[in-house]
């Protein structure tokens, strides 16, 4: 590591993750998913969660190497056998316990692509029912929950390739991690109160427009989308049942809400590479007729974009649209990230799949045929791809059919 004052911007950043992500309170049981070449930030979000409090912390390591080899290896049928103590053990700690929990993204986007696409895909849909509940949990805000990244070797490699070590590529991803989540800043917590605001001003505006339906335009794409009655944009900020604030996604510059799956017409391509299930996926094009995907393929990844879409209940619907300017600080950096959690900051997207119930109101509270019934579509994915670009307008279509310009050239328009 040759990055300056690494160690002390690490302290900072585990400190951020747990004091302002995950907001841990006093007697929280917190869980961290994380591979094992993060160890040295594993042990200091540990101790900064039992310094706030925390009753228990779990650790849940894991390698990309080894994953590699046992999606080679073991038969389909064992590898999507997930036993059933490790479904009730998920269960304990989200039902009776509100497990707070922390993602560290940081394994090599292109992991699997050598792998059988139908094997990634029978797995993914057996984890994605076997964890129902701390998925639901999760999308619901039911639990506090951060995603954030790490800089992996692999996926390093994959994101400055022009550079000549790893040690060199390591460096540059942290370098962007650091920037992007504000540690550098003097107090990164208070700089995250400040950008916070700012997510929730536009967040506010397109509330109070409550707009019928959203239409995109740009080179390729021609859609329009429907948004349901009582829908709620929302920004950085979210709240667990007892109204404790938590950052869901760091980095985060975008404002977010649910189309009206029934409402979907048109054509929108993919503007950035979209990592999935450990393949690369790009150049996506997704028809819509009369609320449903008539129509998706790729250049690249083609039969694993099929897949998500046809082997998927309720895959062929649209479960979120993203607001992201093109002039946002990871859009400006060029870089492509490889990794959802970045990218989808960099670009306006849309998101295969389920909706978040806390983007209309009421929803909480609404069972699946409810939330059907508002709009709202509900499936076991949640997958974003990236739409944006500096040639993007958005235009905002009231009831009454009056038209709002939301976006001109990439950029917000109000
Ligand atoms: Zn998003
Ligand atoms: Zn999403």
């Amino acid at each position: 590591m040759v990055l300056s004052n690494f160690e002390e911007n690490l302290q900072k950043y585990a400190k951020l993750l747990v004091a302002k992500g995950l907001n841990v309170q006093q007697d929280d049981w917190v869980k961290v998913s994380i591979a094992v070449d993060q160890a040295p930030l594993a042990r200091l979000i540990t101790k900064e969660a039992y310094d706030l409090g925390a009753e228990k912390v779990i650790i849940e390591w894991s390698d990309d190497e080894i994953t590699k080899q046992h999606y080679t290896h073991q038969p389909e049928e064992v590898l999507i056998n997930i036993p059933k103590y490790k479904i009730e053990e998920s269960e304990d700690h989200v039902l009776n316990h509100r497990v707070c929990r922390l993602t560290i993204l940081s394994n090599d986007p292109g992991l699997l692509n050598e792998v059988d696409p139908s094997k990634v895909a029978a797995f993914q849909k057996v984890a994605g029912k076997a964890f129902k509940a701390q998925r639901v949990a999760t999308q619901n805000d039911d639990l506090k929950w951060t995603v954030a990244a790490a800089a992996g070797s692999g996926w390093a490699s994959h994101v400055f390739p022009d550079l000549n070590t790893s040690e060199e590529q390591v460096d540059a991803l942290w370098d962007q991690i650091f920037k992007t989540c504000r540690v550098y800043d003097e107090d990164p917590v208070k700089a995250w109160d400040k950008h916070k605001e700012t997510l929730k001003e536009k967040a506010g505006k397109l509330n109070d427009y409550q707009f019928d339906a959203l239409h995109y335009k740009a080179p390729g794409t021609d859609l329009k989308l429907g948004l349901p009655k009582n829908h709620i944009w929302m920004s950085a900020e979210s709240f667990d049942p007892k109204d404790v604030e938590f950052i869901a996604n760091m980095p985060t510059e975008e404002v977010f809400t649910s189309p009206d799956t029934r409402r979907m017409d048109g054509v929108v391509r993919s503007t950035k590479p979209l990592s999935y299930a450990g393949t690369l996926i790009e150049g996506i094009e997704v028809h819509f007729k009369d609320g449903k995907i008539v129509d998706i393929s790729a250049e690249k990844g083609d039969e694993t974009i099929n897949k998500l879409v046809k082997d998927n209940d309720g895959a062929t619907g649209l479960g979120e649209v993203a607001l992201v300017p093109d002039p946002s600080p990871i859009s400006q950096s060029g870089i492509t990230f490889f990794e959802t959690l970045f990218d989808e900051n960099a670009s306006n997207h849309l998101a295969i799949g389920a909706s978040y119930p806390t983007t209309i109101q009421g929803g909480k509270e609404m069972n699946e045929e409810e939330l059907e019934k508002h709009g709202m579509n509900v499936s076991d994915t949640h997958v974003d791809f990236m739409i944006g670009s500096e040639k993007m307008n958005i235009d905002g279509i009231k009831k009454d059919g009056t038209v709002v310009p939301i976006f001109r050239n990439g950029d917000w328009a109000f």
